[in-house]
């Protein structure tokens, strides 16, 4: 005799135990007389159709009619029993398929014991590690890490920076322009980014003095590839302005710098130099860390400081006042406060530090090349 869901008259607790307990002991009943998968089919369809089924019944006969301060308690057991129907009904049909042979759970079968996929573990790139390397010294000093788009203006990448509307830099032969861009005033015209420092101008512009940050990023320009140049490598640059700010300052922070990253035993010597968007501007030079600053490797001559025992490794200088009248209206007030800027090549880094000949091999995407980092 199949299970009828009753209509309850008492909501009461005991009541509402009592009717469950009939339910679930009809639905044992039916569940042990199902033996083959057409008769599941009929069995499941009676208890949890949509239209009529037992589950539906139960939401009508029973919750919807149950007084206002049952409900809850209603609510609950039916929830209940709805997930004991379907854990009921689920295991019916298992017994359906088991009892033709167990062929399913033998084809299902899984050997524990064999070993694992092994998923061999990712390297960072030596330029990445580089890069991030030279990024956690700055930090370390209290610099912030700033970023910015590699698709900039001609405004921030050099009219701000303070390159004369004439300057090498300027020419085709050395920067990468996006095209179509004629129609547009020169300050508007896109191009990829020769350097980071625009981040520099953008970062004035939106953070008030003072200010001491690193910026990290990829930078273009027109060079065919070979063995030292890339169109694309990567630069750190960093930034600090304060009142008072001196080249003292800038010495002690980048040999503090280059200590950390190539060992306390490094010197560091600086040079004068030019950039526009720094005065003065200097080169700085560290003791060869290949050959700790002797120019030879046994008998043999160091190739990568050319037997001189220096390596240049950055340039820097104080910022140039002109650069500072660009963001005045910003609190840069030339009269009132300095700063000193540097920027280095992480490509250039890595290739010293890791002994690598040809900056081609960090962009080929040779694996045999990249799993040496790891
Ligand atoms: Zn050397």
């Amino acid at each position: 005799m199949a299970y009828k869901v009753p209509r309850l008259a008492d909501f009461s607790p005991a009541g509402l135990e009592t009717a469950a307990r009939e339910l679930l002991g009809a639905l044992e009943a039916e569940a042990s007389s199902v033996g083959n998968e057409t008769e599941w089919k009929i069995f499941r369809d009676r208890w949890m159709a949509r239209k009529s089924g037992v589950l539906t019944l139960l939401n009508d006969l029973w919750l919807k009619a149950a007084p206002q301060e049952s409900k809850r308690e209603v609510g609950q057991c039916v929830n209940q029993l709805k997930a004991r129907v379907e854990v009921g009904v689920e295991a019916a049909l298992e017994k359906v398929h088991g009892g033709a042979g167990g062929s399913q759970l033998l084809a299902e079968r899984v050997d524990i014991t064999l070993p694992g996929i092994r998923r061999p573990s990712g390297a960072e790139h030596p330029v990445i590690k580089t890069l991030n390397e030279i990024v956690s010294v700055f930090r370390d000093l209290g610099y912030s890490v700033e970023e910015g788009p590699v698709v900039e203006t001609d405004y921030y990448n050099f009219e701000a920076l303070n390159f004369p509307p004439h300057h090498p830099a300027r020419d085709m032969q050395d920067t990468l322009f996006i095209a179509g861009q004629a129609a547009k005033a020169q300050c508007d015209r896109l191009l990829l980014r020769t350097h980071t420092s625009p981040v520099q101008i953008r970062t004035m512009e939106k953070m008030k003095p003072p200010l001491r940050i690193v910026i990290p990023g990829k930078v273009h320009r027109n060079d065919p590839p070979d063995a030292s140049h890339s169109p694309m490598f990567h630069q750190v640059e960093g930034l600090a302005v304060d009142t008072n700010i001196t080249f003292a300052d800038l010495k002690g922070t980048l040999d503090h710098a280059m200590k950390s990253l190539f060992g306390s035993s490094v010197k560091t010597h600086f040079r004068p130099s030019f950039f526009p968007f720094t005065e003065p501007s200097a080169e700085m030079m560290v003791t060869c860390f290949i050959c700790g600053g002797s120019g030879r490797r046994g008998p043999d001559p160091c190739r990568p400081c050319k037997t001189t025992g220096w390596i240049e490794i950055l340039g820097c200088g104080m910022v140039d006042p002109n650069v500072f009248e660009f963001v005045k209206d910003n609190g840069y007030d030339p009269k009132k406060v300095s700063g000193f800027a540097f920027g280095m090549g992480a490509d250039r880094i890595a290739i010293l530090k890791y002994g690598v000949d040809d900056i081609q091999l960090f962009f080929n995407g040779d694996v045999r090349f990249l799993e040496q980092w790891r």
